[in-house]
């Protein structure tokens, strides 16, 4: 077998979800995020582990990936993110999943399918305070609740927001998220005062979490913490979180290299003195963009060493220095939780981006294996 596996570290997980629940007060429930398989990490043994660990909601951003959770036995609720096509109420009725409604055409379409399959479905209201995105305006929300509510075969379970700079410790920043809660609260009111129940209210992602705790209400959506990261590397130390992904693969070939020659495509790393590379089976098609090199290092029999020369597709090489005694079949691990000083986090750094897109771009060709 391949030797490059996502080694899963289950027990991290349930360690970042019982930090997170540290911060919050005691009537504040978690729905977490399992959308994108989990961030990449395997969306059915994430969903299990959390289930056991008392979660009782879940969040997905598809359909399908709703289904998938639904086929393998999960029962808990689970929250439909973005809008589903308009030919998907019925299915979306019979699964139970939850969506959130964005205006009364689609809770039409959902009472409808709910009707005809004779089941009281649950439903969440979506505003956009300011995230530019997804939701109906704050000032159309108790006309999207009244419509739930009309009927009688929609249940307005929850009624949620989502905040565009949660996660920045900027001034303005901080101020912009105070005005989305404040348009928040104010059609929150307006719901109340039609004597509708808004259900659990929702609106704080991992940025929210951690620096917004007017945010928090009866519910809250932490996707990335319960991953093992910050969503923005300025929030580095608020809350210990170990990583849950480990990218784990091994040396599959080994040779000697004389000073002045070259390694992979492009001849873009020469050797400036005698050495020995070695050879790991892991490329951009396992989620190791070429961008990462030079500056990714790797970390065999705890110590790091730098990957040389152009990644490839299925291969990428590292230089171990002269006179290594270390063996072909040696684990590498390319990042993850400790003892590897480089996370995903790391990389995320080196190609200017977040560490959500190093580990949903893991490749699918990796397997996904519990520690
Ligand atoms: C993905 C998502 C989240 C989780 O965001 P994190 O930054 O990973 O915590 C929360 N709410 C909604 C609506 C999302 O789409």
């Amino acid at each position: 077998m391949r030797a490059t596996q996502a080694i899963i570290h289950h027990e991290n997980f349930l360690y970042n979800i019982r930090q997170i629940t540290a911060k919050l007060s005691g009537k504040t429930q978690l729905c977490i995020p399992v959308k994108a398989d989990a961030y990449g990490h395997g969306a059915v043994s994430i969903a299990k582990t959390a289930v056991e660990a008392g979660i009782t909601h879940l969040a997905v951003a598809t359909v399908r990936e709703g289904l998938e959770l639904r086929d393998a036995g999960i029962s808990c609720h689970i929250l439909l993110f973005s809008p589903p096509d308009a030919g998907d109420a019925d299915i979306i009725i019979k699964h139970d999943l939850e969506p959130f409604v964005t205006g009364t055409k689609l809770a039409g379409r959902l009472a409808t399918a709910a009707k005809n399959a004779g089941k009281t479905a649950n439903v969440h209201i979506k505003i956009d305070t300011g995230m530019g995105r997804l939701g109906c305006s704050p000032d159309d929300a108790a006309e999207v609740a009244r419509a739930v509510c009309e009927g009688g075969n929609l249940s307005l379970a929850g009624t949620a927001t989502h905040l565009a700079v949660s996660d920045s410790p900027d001034e303005a920043d901080r101020a912009y998220t105070d005005e989305q809660l404040d348009r928040f609260d104010d059609a929150l009111s307006r719901i109340r005062e039609l004597g509708i129940n808004p259900g659990l209210v929702h609106a704080a992602n991992s940025g929210g979490i951690l620096l917004h705790p007017r945010a928090h209400y009866d519910m809250v959506r932490p996707g990335i913490l319960c991953y093992g990261y910050v969503p923005d590397e300025r929030l580095n130390g608020i809350l210990p979180l170990k990583p849950v992904m480990e990218l784990r693969t091994g040396i599959i070939e080994k040779h000697a290299m004389k000073a002045g020659e070259t390694v992979s495509y492009g001849r873009a790393w020469k050797a400036d003195r005698d050495t020995v590379i070695a050879v790991i089976p892991a490329g951009y098609a396992d989620g190791l963009p070429r961008k990462l090199s030079p500056g990714l290092t790797v970390w065999i029999n705890g110590a790091s060493y730098p990957v040389v020369g152009r990644i490839c597709m299925d291969l990428c090489m590292v230089d171990l220095g002269p006179g290594t005694d270390i063996p072909v079949g040696t684990e590498v691990s390319v990042f993850g939780p400790e003892p590897n000083p480089v996370s995903a986090g790391d990389l995320a750094k080196i190609l200017e981006t977040i560490p959500y897109e190093i580990t949903c771009g893991i490749g699918k060709r990796v397997p996904r294996v519990p520690a």
